[in-house]
């Protein structure tokens, strides 16, 4: 076998659409743009229609330098049912270094100039670099200011005793908005959880890297982004890549058929990203707020579960059937206004449809680019990971975005359901929103094209595995 001499970059990505998404963009930007040859590293536990439907897109014609290897499964069967997620997907990462191992034994002889990215769960991978003398890099999916915590997560965990969640608030350096420590990220709530422990030895970690790609843009976090620059006698170089999405293959869709028939701008497209799932009780009041607003809507529907969050992360698929679930002659008293569309959408060709107008979201960090690039205004509804800081900074900081009010007991009333939709949809502060996410959406777009901060981050990181590698 004859080796290559470009350079070469083999990408692990965690599981979890969240996840694959946008490396998967990533890794075609590499392609596309800098000429460099990738290998797709597949940690899936649990494939589904919709992650195939994402690998898939590797194949694209003209790509011919990726391609995508599968992992043996990991044996995750010892877990307890209530292990968390982000145990889950750092066990798969740590039981599958055998076989990663292997693999990048035989990737290496063929592609000495080889460089690993990791993602936010994969740190451990980084021992296996070390034994092969790769550099190693880390893709952080999600914004700088969920960055800028963990790499002070050390430190906090050293310094505050007791949970983050009865901290009243929370002061991070480079953040303006104080966080109430209940709105920190969802695995710090409980530090007797495994998923306390890998989060916090992930944090560690992160150190160790060459250097981080994270899917944001300058102008859009300056502050977060400053002190990650500031910071680099402690912490690797960023690299603020995004926005990275992906335009997912769908040829017949029917709510995009629906779509074409709706007024411009009217439509409110709903939807908890690919596992958000909703209590039984808070399901029936979106649908009832939905039907009160009266304002068109295309709604993502999941099976409800007995606790919010996110019940069907790996596989995106309804467990039953969600529409069993809503209130009684709701989809024959909204006909012609909304829709249902059970487990998942094309939903970057939704945001981009002339028709939709908002999109109550649970600010999942790629839902919210995706809304920056084609200027869609929020309702911000988050449920788990860090997407309660992402509905701060949405509100609070980067002002796109209006949340609703949760009573006490954690439920949000019919009432406020009406309120928020149709104050986004017909009211003066959706106006002003949408005004403001307009120009987040050409500065998006400035960003990731050719002289922009964005592609010029690629450029700097690339250059730097030529010299090196
Ligand atoms: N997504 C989609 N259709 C759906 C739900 C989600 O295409 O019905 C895509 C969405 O466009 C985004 C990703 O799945 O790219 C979800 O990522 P995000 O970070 O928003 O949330 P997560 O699913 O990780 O909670």
């Amino acid at each position: 076998m004859e080796a290559q001499t470009g350079t070469h970059v083999a990408i692990l990505p965690s599981p979890g659409m969240g996840h694959l998404i946008p490396l998967v963009a990533f890794s075609k930007r590499l392609v596309a743009t800098h000429s460099f040859s990738i290998t797709f590293i597949n940690l899936i536990t649990d494939s589904s229609a919709a992650q195939s439907s994402v690998l898939s897109t590797l194949n694209d014609v003209g790509l011919s330098s990726l391609q995508s290897v599968d992992l043996p499964p990991a044996d995750l069967s010892d877990l307890p049912i209530s292990a968390k997620i982000e145990t889950r997907i750092s066990l798969t990462v740590r039981r599958s270094l055998s076989s990663l191992r292997t693999l990048l034994c035989d990737l290496t002889s063929k592609f000495p100039n080889t460089v690993m990215v990791a993602d936010i769960f994969g740190t451990d991978a980084f021992d296996v670099a070390d034994e092969l003398s790769l550099p190693k890099y880390l893709f952080f999916p999600a914004n700088a200011t969920a960055l800028c915590l963990m790499s002070q997560l050390p430190a906090l965990d050293a310094q505050v005793s007791g949970e983050f969640r009865d901290l009243p608030e929370l002061r991070l350096p480079g953040c303006s908005s104080p966080f109430p420590g209940k709105d920190l990220l969802a695995p710090l709530q409980d530090r007797k959880d495994a998923a306390y422990s890998w989060l916090l030895h992930q944090a560690k970690r992160y150190r160790q890297a060459d250097g981080i790609f994270v899917n944001t843009f300058e102008g859009l976090e300056s502050q977060a982004l400053q002190f990650l620059k500031e910071n680099r006698a402690s912490f690797p170089e960023v690299f603020p890549v995004g926005p990275l999405t992906l335009e997912l293959p769908e040829n017949d869709s029917e709510c995009l058929r629906w779509l074409d028939e709706q007024p411009p701008g009217s439509v409110l497209f709903v939807s908890f990203g690919s596992g958000g799932t909703l209590s039984c009780g808070q399901y029936q009041n979106l649908a009832h707020g939905l039907e009160k607003s009266g304002q068109r809507f295309l709604w993502v529907i999941r099976t409800p579960e007995v606790t919010e969050g996110p019940a069907a992360f790996f596989t995106v698929e309804s467990k039953g059937d969600p529409k069993a679930y809503l209130p009684q002659g709701f989809l024959e008293r909204t006909k012609g206004v909304g829709m249902v569309v059970p487990s998942w959408a094309p939903q970057t060709r939704v945001l981009a449809h002339a028709a939709t107008g908002g999109f109550l979201t649970h600010c999942g960090w790629n839902s919210t680019l995706e809304s920056f690039q084609n200027g869609i205004p929020l309702i911000a509804w988050p449920l788990y990971a860090e997407q309660k800081m992402n509905a701060i900074l949405l509100v609070d900081e980067i002002k796109v975005a209006i949340r609703p009010k949760m009573q006490e007991d954690g439920i949000i009333k019919v009432e406020e359901i009406d309120r928020v939709v149709r104050g986004l949809m017909e009211g003066e502060e959706g106006k002003a929103l949408r005004a403001k996410m307009r120009d987040l959406r050409d500065a998006a777009s400035t960003a990731v094209a050719e002289g922009g901060s964005s592609y010029h981050s690629v450029v700097n990181a690339t250059q730097i595995w030529r010299s090196t590698v």
